[in-house]
């Protein structure tokens, strides 16, 4: 029985040992010096390439390892404990009170609990088309109607078309800012005209998780803006910038009755011990959230430039991924990357000649890259630019 029972002290040895072989991993500091990318063997026998679900190739930052390895000794107990300086960091964080916040098992547990609070048979929620699923999805569980509104021709919300189809019966309004799959923002402008046009009672659902990849100068954040508007609700996630989706960790920043409203629908101690420290560390430490964003985002626009000059169509991205015009249906591409070990975003029904990339390390992005040029040649793709 001891001979298979792992003791604290091994329990935390391992883990320790875990973390100094993560520590030795390629850092954004190092990929964002690089000026040229080395194009990764794209054939057979390659490690697979995953640039299929927006993360952050580079995870934590170190002190967030170093955190979840020491949170060993406290897995035996209930994480209540640690809960309560997260959420006070978060409060410090964003300016608010402790009684604004609400923790996530990701983001993702945030957009249910929400649609449990407020919809319900014979309400609806209205979202863009496409947009990030789940509040959809959700949205049936809680047997509401879903009201998709499709992009405008630049592929951004119709916040005008949005509010004039919120009626009575709109329990939320759902703005992912920026846009998952299109990486396109809403402007700070449009987004408090929308928040004066919808009904009181209407809940608008702000999603920021890829906040920190934007900088667009007319893009505004409405983490402050809860004092203002006690109908809004904002998303954020420790999965995209804070490199932690496998971890599990998300939060809503909202008005106390919103907040309270949402609660019930939360799974008791919805964080485990390990991420609510982890989190703790990524909040304090802004430098690598700085690191990581130069990182990605260089090598965004890297790869556009290169897409550019091939003639293809894309979307302009403020966020860690990118929307090419495949220029025929998408799928054959996708199954042809994935035979060479690549593995790229779902196809989106309602925008199916659309490819959608993660950014990854700049070798799995020109990997990408060259395995693109192989499967689909921009000429035979018929996506040049017109
Ligand atoms: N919102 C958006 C816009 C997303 O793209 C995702 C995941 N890709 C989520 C929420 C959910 O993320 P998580 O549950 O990992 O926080």
């Amino acid at each position: 029985m001891t001979e298979t029972l792992l003791t604290r002290r091994r329990f935390a040895g391992s883990l320790a040992a875990v973390a100094a072989s993560f520590l030795a991993r390629p850092a954004a500091s190092a990929a964002a010096s690089a000026t040229t990318p080395a194009p990764a063997p794209a054939g057979a026998g390659a490690r697979d390439i995953r640039l299929d679900s927006n993360e952050n190739p580079y995870g934590p930052p170190e002190s967030a390892v170093r955190a979840m390895a020491g949170s060993a000794p406290a897995a035996a107990r209930y994480p209540d404990p640690h809960e309560t300086p997260l959420i006070d960091d978060l409060a410090r964080h964003h300016s608010v009170a402790p009684e604004n916040i609400l923790l996530g098992c990701g983001s993702g547990e945030i957009l249910k609990m929400a649609d449990m609070a407020f919809l319900g048979p014979g309400r609806n929620v209205v979202a863009a088309e496409p947009t990030f699923e789940a509040v959809l999805r959700f949205a049936g569980l809680a047997r509401a109607e879903a009201m998709k509104v499709p992009l405008t021709a630049e592929f951004r919300h119709d916040l005008k078309a949005m509010a004039a189809a919120c009626g009575k019966e709109t329990g939320l309004v759902y703005v992912c800012n920026p846009n998952n799959p299109t990486g396109t923002i809403v402007a700070g402008s449009a987004l408090a005209a929308l928040l004066a046009a919808v009904p009181r009672q209407t809940v608008v659902l702000v999603d920021e998780a890829y906040h920190h990849f934007v900088d667009d100068p007319a893009y505004e954040s409405a983490a402050g803006w809860t004092g203002r508007y006690p109908n809004l609700v904002v998303v954020r996630t420790f999965s995209k910038i804070y490199g932690l989706a496998g971890m599990r960790l998300g939060y809503a920043i909202a008005a106390p009755e919103r907040i309270e409203a949402m609660r019930p629908h939360a799974v008791w101690s919805n964080g485990n011990v390990a991420v609510l420290d982890a989190a703790r560390a990524c909040l304090a430490d802004q430098t690598q959230v700085a690191r990581t964003r130069r990182a990605m985002n260089d090598t965004r626009a890297w790869l556009c430039g290169e897409l550019e000059k091939d003639g293809r169509t894309i979307i302009p991205s403020q966020t860690n991924f990118v929307m090419i015009d495949m220029g025929t249906d998408v799928q054959p591409v996708r199954d042809a990357l994935a035979a060479r070990g690549i593995h790229v975003g779902r196809r989106f029904p309602s925008m199916a000649r659309w490819l959608r990339v993660s950014i990854g390390t700049r070798d799995e992005t020109a990997a990408f890259l060259v395995a693109l040029r192989e499967v689909a040649p921009a000429t035979a793709a018929g996506s040049r630019a017109a």
